[in-house]
């Protein structure tokens, strides 16, 4: 039996490799590129240092739109508490 993690990777690269289609054309959206959730718009990309969790981007073949489900469940207070906290202005300097 697997443990916690090992499942978790598992479904992280289930996840990767699923099909989703794109919002605006429908097309197919492979895995386009992976960044680290401390990556930020400061100049120092890594201000904070590495959080070890990893957030996928994806883009759509068809309209390049690139997209990120990784934020599709946040809840409003995940949004606070890990994005938009007292912190914020220090990765995003303008804001
Ligand atoms: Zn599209």
């Amino acid at each position: 039996m697997r443990n916690c993690s090992s499942t978790q990777r598992a479904l992280q690269a289930a996840r990767r490799h699923a099909v989703i289609t794109c919002k605006i054309c429908g097309g197919a959206s492979p895995l386009f590129d992976v960044v680290d959730f401390y990556k930020s718009c400061n100049f120092r990309l890594y201000r904070l240092g590495l959080s070890g969790i990893a957030v996928g981007y994806r883009q759509f073949e068809q309209c390049a739109f690139i997209f990120t489900e990784f934020f599709d469940d946040f809840t409003a207070d995940q949004w606070k508490r890990y994005v938009y906290n007292d912190n914020y202005q220090d990765v995003d300097p303008g804001y």
